[in-house]
């Protein structure tokens, strides 16, 4: 792209510089500026990188984007807008109208990031795949994300995370995705938006935001999804056990590390393998295998293809230390994915200990999300349940009058003291479950205990 060109798509004034000036790659990151790119100056919470300017002049770059000039002058050639970000969005759906690839989009209260990157595995056996790097799934990574691309690619998966009403609209918006996948709705964020419902609203955004003729892909076990479906005027795919569901589950057989499972499909019926634990990652994977279909790939080799599958950090993430499995699922939780995670480490061999969070951001069903869950750890015969934070608290109290033993609990107001309370338990034969919201970092106690190695 010119500058001319830029300046066009994001209606900034050009100042300085020539017209013609190709730039080969947008950063946002003033640290990782290089010769040749287009420096967008964002302006957050905490940082204006319109002050980091003058290092980005001198480390390079062609050009920048912004919303104010600079006091001293710069050579770098300036293209002036109101508002940054929306210049980065602009940009981005420019690009991605110019682009002839396909779009496949995922949101969901959890599993985006899962769904992703079996999504990415799934359709690279037929096609050049990019997938977003890790979660950059919001208003500023998604733009980037689209900006990554090279040219190269043929099929572009994008997972779109939000907070609130009308911000999956805006995704879409850039992205206009051909493909809308939904893979549940959860109470994530309820806090924020105050019901299911409303989170089925704001999630449904993705399916009137795709390209004229886009389809969707939703997880057809899940109510609100049916009804979004149904409301829907499009093409939808469905997946899960339903009888009438595209990607039809027809059996399972769950085992500590992995699944096999049997998927009815428009092909016919595929025997599949998938070397992650948990039914939601079946789940995931029917997902992707629609992806393949609705986008006229191979489903049989992307269905083999599975059986080599990997995700991204942090999730479920698995590691030794001194014998014993410790499975860092400390990415995120909420009370679905707390579950998810605890009916996985009921089917792991020999002793289980759970360290689990406050889950945050619940409002109003904070607590009684937290007491379910214990209820749930008090039955599944942990060898030692661990609680961080004083809403987990809630988690002990409950799994207590389940039945678990009370010298088998222990609640702490935050991590101080929880790796001395664990390092007894690092030894061959325990799995160790770690799981919270991202603010409780319960990765650092994980950190302490490898110290010990
Ligand atoms: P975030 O909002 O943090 O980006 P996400 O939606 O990307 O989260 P993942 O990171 O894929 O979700 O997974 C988060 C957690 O949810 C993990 O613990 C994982 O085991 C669990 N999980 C993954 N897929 C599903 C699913 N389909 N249903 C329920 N839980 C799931
Ligand atoms: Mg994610």
């Amino acid at each position: 792209m010119t500058l001319a060109e830029i300046a066009n798509a994001v209606q900034g004034e050009l100042k300085g510089g020539q017209p013609e000036t190709v730039i080969s790659e947008v950063v946002t990151d003033s640290r990782r500026v290089q010769p040749g790119q287009l420096f967008i100056a964002l302006v957050g919470e905490k940082h204006d990188a319109h002050s980091f300017l003058p290092q980005v002049a001198s480390a390079g770059a062609e050009a920048a984007i912004v919303s104010r000039l600079p006091a001293e002058a710069l050579d770098l050639p300036l293209i002036l807008v109101k508002d940054t970000l929306v210049a980065l969005q602009q940009l981005a759906a420019y690009v991605r109208q110019r682009w002839g690839g396909k779009v496949v989009a995922v949101t969901g209260s959890v599993g985006k990031t899962s769904t992703k990157d079996l999504l990415v595995q799934a359709l690279g056996s037929s096609w050049s795949v990019r997938g977003t790097q890790g979660n950059l799934n919001n208003e500023i990574g998604l733009p980037l994300t689209i900006l990554s691309l090279t040219g190269q690619e043929e099929i572009l998966v994008t997972e779109m995370g939000m907070r609130g009403p009308g911000q999956i609209a805006t995704l879409a918006d850039i992205a206009r995705p051909d493909l809308g996948i939904i893979t549940n709705i959860g109470d994530a964020h309820i806090e924020l938006l105050g019901s299911r419902e409303a989170i089925a609203r704001a999630k449904g955004e993705l399916l009137y935001g795709l390209k004229a003729g886009g389809r969707a892909i939703l997880w057809g076990d899940d109510p609100y999804l049916r009804r979004l479906g149904q409301e829907w005027q499009g093409d939808v795919i469905w997946y899960g056990r339903g009888e009438d569901c595209h990607f039809r589950l027809t059996s399972l057989q769950l085992e500590a590390e992995s699944s096999r499972f049997q998927v009815l499909t428009p092909v016919g019926p595929l025997d599949l393998t998938l070397p992650l634990p948990g039914e939601a990652m079946v789940n995931n994977a029917l997902a992707a295998l629609a992806a393949v279909w609705a986008l006229g790939g191979d489903v049989t080799r992307s269905g083999a293809a599975l059986a080599q599958a990997r995700l991204s950090g942090m999730r479920l993430e698995k590691k030794e230390i001194k014998g014993a499995v410790i499975r860092n699922d400390a990415y995120n939780a909420n009370p679905q994915s707390m579950a998810v995670a605890l009916a996985i480490l009921a089917r792991q061999p020999g002793e289980k200990v759970a360290v689990l969070g406050d889950m945050l951001e619940l409002g109003p069903i904070e607590e009684e999300a937290h007491r379910q869950l214990g209820r749930e750890a008090g039955r599944m015969g942990l060898a030692f349940l661990l609680t961080i934070g004083p809403r987990a608290r809630w988690i002990a109290e409950e799994a207590a009058r389940a039945g678990l033993a009370a010298d088998r609990i222990r609640a702490l107001p935050g991590r101080e003291g929880a790796a001395g309370l664990l390092k007894p338990w690092l030894r061959p034969g325990v799995t160790i479950l770690f799981k919270a919201s991202r603010g409780m970092g319960l990765e650092k106690i994980i950190g302490e205990l490898e110290q010990e190695e």
